[in-house]
């Protein structure tokens, strides 16, 4: 990521739920089967699920579109959206000059709490340290941390978990259910059946394996669920929610 300008390059609108999201280029994790991969390839950076974008947005570019619908709630994605120097200054435009909710759509956790923010949906990884460090390239106490402050400074927090067989499997997954459940039980779960992606070992769980999974964590958390998306579906998740039917405003 040296030399990478880094920001955000894309906000969409979804008019029918009055919700923009601007979307961030690179993350700060190297996971090898990051699900953006789907998009760019085996070849692919982690968290860069487009080519490259030709250009990014500037701080007024993005103030404008914004401006120019009306929003309820702003949402912040990756890649890494907390990894763009052009966010702190953005979360204040989005809550006090249009009085919107903030939140972060998609992050991997590496910078929580932050002023302005509303609430985030963490994308929790791994529960064994080896297995943190192989999966991302990074431990995992900073992600566990910082999600522990978020609630503890009282954003709406959600988390997920990618299950992987032979890399995340059910016990891994039930430690990080039943860590949420001290923090508290309240906290949703969602739980993502793997999308294979080009280059790499693993398989999809089966729909068995996933039910199991969310089984497993229900005796811990009140509020799981679970995806099990093929290929197809993940590429195209405007067929299964009209969230997902949105349209480009800058
Ligand atoms: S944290 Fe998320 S976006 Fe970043 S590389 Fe890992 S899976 Fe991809």
């Amino acid at each position: 990521m040296t030399g990478c300008i880094i920001s955000f390059f894309e906000i969409t609108y979804n008019e029918k739920y009055r919700f923009a999201t601007l979307h961030n280029f690179g993350c700060t994790f190297r996971c090898g089967i990051c699900s953006y991969k789907l998009r760019s390839g085996a070849d692919g950076a982690p968290g860069q699920s487009y080519p490259r974008p030709q250009k990014f947005l500037t701080k007024s570019e993005m103030k404008r579109a914004l401006r120019s619908v009306e929003v309820d709630k702003v949402y912040f994605m990756g890649g890494e959206p907390t990894i763009s120097k052009e966010l702190p200054e953005m979360l204040d435009f989005a809550k006090n000059v249009l009085g919107a909710e903030t939140f972060l759509g998609h992050t991997n956790g590496s910078r929580l709490p932050l002023p302005n923010l509303d609430g985030a949906n963490v994308g929790i990884k791994a529960w064994d340290e080896q297995v943190h460090q192989e999966y991302t390239g990074r431990p995992k106490s900073l992600i566990f941390n910082n999600f522990a402050a978020g609630v503890r400074a009282g954003l709406e927090m959600k988390a997920n978990i990618v299950f992987v067989p032979g890399l995340v499997d059910i016990d891994q997954i039930e430690a990080v259910a039943a860590w949420l459940a001290e923090l508290g039980q309240e906290i949703p779960l969602h739980i993502m059946g793997y999308i294979p992606v080009p280059g790499q070992r693993y398989e999809r769980p089966t729909d068995e394996q996933i039910q199991k999974a969310k089984e497993a964590c229900q005796k811990h958390l009140r509020n799981v669920n679970s995806s099990h998306l093929t290929v197809q579906e993940a590429l195209d998740l405007t067929t299964r929610d009209d969230r997902f039917a949105v349209r480009k405003i800058t």
